[in-house]
């Protein structure tokens, strides 16, 4: 791959996503690269002993600004965020000040150091409505505080690249999944609320079961079906989004996944059928804030970015999860 030009800031690069994001940036060899983290999710162990890492929180106007300044970033793919659906209902109030307000100060120094390219890691969760083929026009009408936060941050985005020379593209990612194939990278949350990450940690039984949230919502089994998409793919859409804006054809807003899904039932037998043996479960109320289907329409960011996914299959994506959670385990595969 030939040498790429950007000077680039990657907020939350000591995460799940973003340390493969870092990995493919990495492989794109950018001319220079910086990763903040403040490790509150984050592991220093997920990116190369040689990047250059700096402890940070986003919050922090004077760190971020200096930090732009020093390093000449002309490029910022923000990705520093809290997650969590249920988490954001208990707590909205560190939603809105990490990822509404994080955001905001880490827009504020960007347009004060001039910062050229924004690429900003948003989530499926600003839709809030039930649906198949949600395409990017739909209307957005967030159903918790998770949804807002990010919300809310694009609007900040939207309306700082209206009156300064910013660009942006918004990924709005469905539900990522799996880990590097080579198992370098992975999901090391501890505390795993995602589906495939708590099914395969039932699998190798670091928790007793998993509990399905739900089983009569209006889907044909009854449990809730989403679009998950291998965390490489999504890694190399940010790549993708980089190159359109160095290319300097303006701003998007570009939906991430592979536009179908698979139910929460489906996926527990595709584990089933990769360890072959039956996974405990057990069945447990619906879960707040939960959609009975969220599946994304993906041909705007395949014709605008040209983005060719390399991992569409649910099977992959749980074989990875699993490869990684065993690698993070140290037991024999199956
Ligand atoms: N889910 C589940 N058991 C779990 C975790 C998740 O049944 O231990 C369900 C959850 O209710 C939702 C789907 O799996 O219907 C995906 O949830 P996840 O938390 O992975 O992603 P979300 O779509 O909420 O961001």
């Amino acid at each position: 791959m030939s040498k790429n030009v950007n000077s680039v800031l990657v907020t939350g690069g000591a995460g799940y996503i973003g340390s493969h994001v870092v990995s493919a940036l990495l492989d794109a060899q950018v001319t220079n690269l910086v990763v903040l983290d403040n490790l509150s999710t984050g592991f220093k162990e997920s990116l190369t002993k040689d990047i250059n890492f700096v402890l940070g929180d986003i919050q922090d106007f004077c760190l971020l600004s200096k930090l732009l300044a020093k390093e000449r970033i002309d490029t910022v793919i923000h990705l520093a965020a809290k997650t969590v659906i249920p988490e954001s209902i208990t707590f909205p109030q560190r939603y809105y000040q990490n990822n509404t307000f994080g955001t905001l100060n880490l827009l504020q120094a960007c347009v004060e150091n001039k910062v050229k390219n924004f690429i900003y890691s948003s989530t499926a969760a600003v839709y809030g409505k039930a649906e198949h083929n949600i395409a990017e026009t739909c209307s957005t009408k967030p159903i918790n505080p998770y949804g807002h936060s990010k919300l809310m941050a694009e609007q900040m985005l939207i309306d700082t690249a209206k009156s300064y020379p910013l660009n942006y593209v918004i990924l709005r990612y469905f539900n990522v999944a799996g880990a590097d194939p080579s198992t370098k990278m992975g999901q090391r949350t501890l505390n795993a609320t995602h589906l495939i990450k708590a099914a395969v940690q039932t699998a190798c039984k670091i928790v007793p079961y998993l509990a399905i949230f739900g089983t009569d919502y209006p889907t044909p089994d009854g449990t809730c079906i989403r679009d998950y998409i291998h965390v490489s793919d999504l890694a190399n859409a940010h790549l993708s989004a980089m190159q359109y804006l160095n290319e300097e054809k303006g701003s998007a807003i570009l939906n991430c996944g592979y536009g179908r899904g698979y139910s929460v039932k489906q996926v527990i037998k595709t584990l089933e059928k990769i360890t072959n043996e039956s996974l405990p479960v057990l069945i447990a109320p619906a879960r707040a804030g939960d959609l009975p289907q969220v599946v994304a329409q993906n041909t705007k960011i395949k014709s605008l970015l040209k983005w060719a996914p390399q991992f569409d299959d649910i099977e992959f994506i749980i074989r990875t999860a699993l490869a990684f959670e065993q690698k993070m385990l140290n037991i024999k595969h199956f």
